[in-house]
């Protein structure tokens, strides 16, 4: 969808921005560009939209070289969310979001109407917020009709320069997530710009290290915390990427290990028969579809009547993730739950649980298969002290 072919840019002084700079970003594909201030990412975006020509190479969106169409065009098909926001303080919020399909000849009404419905996804109250001007609006918020005036038009690639820079990070986190969730319905083609390695790594689908003006590493951000490609990636992702690499590595089936399970109706006895006290010290509870109701302690079912079934007994599972979900999850409500292990589900289904030493063991492997080349189950491993 965006193809750079040997980008350079010099400018007028001498500075070399971009050197030689060819990659692509998919349809549909987050990629995040990353790196120190002055690494050259704002002059490279903003080549994209032709704000700024470089001095040689090209750029194709959606096949065409962007040199040869028409700039203001262009840029009406190129959602563009910058730091500053840039909004128009004598208009309203749904006047700024409605800016850019009045400008392509769209009907005032619905013009409007577009914006309100870009509002509310963006979690702005059309009604309440967008008869504001921006000036009384909080941060957060203004970042958010930012991100709501780009989308506007319905532009096939957004360019987002340090989108959620100037906010607080409490809601930075969840403007990120937010636009996440965003991006999962309307699939753009984003290049984010960012100078920070845990916004680069939580958002991008691949994510792009810059050094000066040129590419150290473009990959996945599991491959790039994983293994790093030069010493100056290595230096820039940090001594913690094993942490950060908690977030991007999801729960595999592999990963977890079985504990005793006892059935939602069979009697008390039975289960405590089964579990051989002594050994097993809890067990989950699982209803007749393999679905998770909960987990029982051993010894409650060793003092349990007569007439009592493992249901009677079961109690509630606070900690519990959804396959896929990445490790950091797994971890966090361990943590919040003050948990030894947390039940892992495929929708309602049980499908084992994640302990501290799977959860480290599930890390290295995907460290090391990435270092291998090989997929994760490959990977030969001497497992780490029992759970
Ligand atoms: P980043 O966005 O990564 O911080 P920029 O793309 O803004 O980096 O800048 C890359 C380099 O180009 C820096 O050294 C910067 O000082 C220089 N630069 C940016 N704009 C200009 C300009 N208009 N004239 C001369 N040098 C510039
Ligand atoms: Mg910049």
């Amino acid at each position: 969808m965006i193809r750079f072919e040997q980008v350079s840019k010099v400018y007028a002084d001498g500075t070399t921005a971009v050197d030689g700079l060819s990659f692509d970003v998919a349809e549909g594909e987050l990629v995040t560009l990353v790196g120190p201030s002055g690494c050259g990412k704002t002059t490279t975006m903003m080549m994209v939209n032709r704000l700024i020509e470089p001095t040689s190479g090209r750029i194709l969106v959606n096949g065409e070289d962007v040199a040869t169409l028409d700039p203001v065009r262009l840029r009406r098909k190129i959602g563009y969310v910058i730091q500053q926001v840039g909004l128009f303080p004598h208009r309203t919020v749904l006047d700024n979001t409605a800016t850019v399909p009045a400008l392509i000849g769209w009907k005032k009404a619905r013009a409007r109407e577009r914006a309100a419905e870009l509002l509310d996804l963006v979690g702005l109250d059309p009604k309440t917020h967008g008869r504001r001007y921006p000036a009384q609006l909080s941060g957060g918020q203004r970042q958010r009709v930012g991100v709501a005036r780009a989308l506007a038009a319905d532009p096939p690639v957004l360019l987002m320069d340090e989108p959620f820079g100037a906010v607080d990070p409490v809601v930075r986190e969840r403007l990120q997530n937010e636009f996440l969730n965003l991006q999962a319905t309307v699939r753009k083609t984003v290049l984010l710009v960012t100078h920070d390695i845990e916004e680069a790594v939580r958002m991008g689908d691949r994510i792009a290290v810059y050094g000066q003006g040129r590419i150290e590493q473009f990959d996945t951000p599991a491959a790039v915390l994983g293994s790093p490609a030069t010493p100056y990636v290595a230096e820039f992702v940090g001594a913690d990427r094993g942490l950060k690499r908690l977030a991007v590595t999801a729960i595999e089936p592999e990963d977890l290990e079985q504990p005793p399970v006892a059935r939602l109706e069979e009697s008390a006895s039975a289960a405590s028969a089964r579990l051989r006290p002594g050994r097993a010290r809890w067990a989950v509870v699982l209803g007749g579809e393999g679905d998770l109701h909960g987990w029982v302690a051993a010894d409650a079912l060793a003092r349990a009547g007569e007439k009592d079934t493992v249901g009677d007994l079961a109690r509630r599972m606070e900690a519990w993730v959804p396959v896929g979900a990445p490790l950091k999850q797994a971890f966090s409500e361990m943590l919040q739950h003050d948990a030894g292990w947390v039940a892992v589900l495929d929708g309602t289904r049980f499908l084992g649980v994640l302990t501290p030493a799977k959860l480290h063991e599930a890390l290295r492997r995907s460290v090391d298969a990435d270092a291998q080349g090989v997929g994760r189950d490959e990977v030969e491993f001497d497992s780490v002290a029992d759970a």
